[in-house]
């Protein structure tokens, strides 16, 4: 017994001894670890080009003639919309993850925004109901190939018109005009796009975005959403967020240490996108889009929704090729 107790006492003046000799309490604390970058990001060095050769051109924004809209409930025999209301539903490819312009209401479970209610619109010219629809959510880089394989109707989804694009899908007239900027944290000290030279920038995949940043900053870093820029902003992986000023004003009004700086770089005419080959939904879109400029429809839609990005300017005029 006397035996024991000696050697426990002894046992305790050795661990002291150990912990006494070994590093300060400070210095054993492990490192914290670096916190995990989002599922798929990668570091992107050029812009991915879809088509050989050099970037197409062609008149993008100029798209297909409306005639007199059908009324709701009756497509013409034969017609796209006629199958779309025979199948009862709509199916819209939406975004969940860009507040302001197509996001998931936490409340309520229901996706909301700018670009939700566009689709509303084109179910409710169909159907005489705008909640025939279904949402489909898609990432930037998804819209095409689902387009393609005509898993959506159409997408609308902060998409730009672009003649690359316009190779492998079609699209309406444009019903918004965005144009890109910075999201950057407050006080930073970066003022704009052409402080970027020594800056990471993360964007989504996929994206016009992409392309437009990547040979003017130092490292530009892809994933698939664009609160997947923001985790990484907040984390200090990434010195910028570059997109649309739509989809920035979104990220801003979720995070009160950000900012938007500097003024728009480029120009993106917002289509809705639709799988190639269905002339007669692109000038149904388009008549839908015209009556939403000329009764109001477009403009409380910003009003409900893009306030902070300013008044209701005047609805993108649509121009028309044939
Ligand atoms: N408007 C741009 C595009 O169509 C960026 C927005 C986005 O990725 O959702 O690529």
């Amino acid at each position: 017994m006397r035996r024991s107790r000696t050697s426990l006492t002894l046992a305790a003046v050795l661990l002291l001894g150990a912990c006494t000799a070994g590093p300060a309490p400070s210095e054993i604390v492990p490192r914290e670890a670096p916190a995990p970058q989002p599922a798929d990001a990668s570091t992107v060095t050029a812009a991915p080009s879809s088509s050989a050769g050099p970037a197409p051109s062609c008149d993008a924004t100029a798209s297909l003639r409306p005639g007199p809209l059908p009324p709701a409930g009756q497509m013409p025999a034969g017609s796209n919309m006629d199958r779309i209301l025979k199948r009862g539903r709509l199916i819209a490819g939406v975004d969940q993850n860009s507040y302001l312009m197509g996001f998931r209401n936490s409340f309520t479970g229901e996706i909301e925004g700018f670009d939700v209610d566009v689709a509303r619109q084109v179910a409710k010219a169909i159907f005489g109901d705008e909640k025939k629809v279904q949402f489909k959510v898609v990432t930037s880089a998804e819209r095409i190939p689902m387009l393609q394989r005509g898993e959506v109707d159409l997408v609308v989804r902060t998409m730009t018109i672009t003649c690359d694009r316009l190779e492998r899908v079609d699209f309406s007239s444009v019903y918004y005009q965005a144009g890109q900027r910075v999201l950057v944290r407050r006080n930073s000290g970066i003022t704009g796009v052409d402080s970027l030279g020594d800056k990471r920038v993360c964007v989504a995949s996929g994206s016009t975005s992409l392309g437009n940043v990547v040979n003017r900053v130092k490292t530009t870093v892809s994933v698939p959403n664009w609160t997947d820029c923001l985790v990484m902003l907040q984390q200090g992986q990434t010195d910028a967020i570059s997109t649309d000023d739509t989809i920035l004003a979104g990220l801003a009004a979720q995070d009160p240490y950000t900012e938007v700086v500097g003024a728009r770089f480029t120009e993106e005419p917002y289509g809705v996108g639709i799988p190639k080959g269905q002339e007669d939904l692109v000038r149904f879109v388009n008549g839908v889009l015209e009556r939403m400029r000329a009764d109001g429809t477009w403009s409380g839609i910003y009003r409900r929704w893009l306030n902070t990005l300013g008044p209701a300017p005047v609805p993108p005029v649509a121009r028309y090729r044939d």
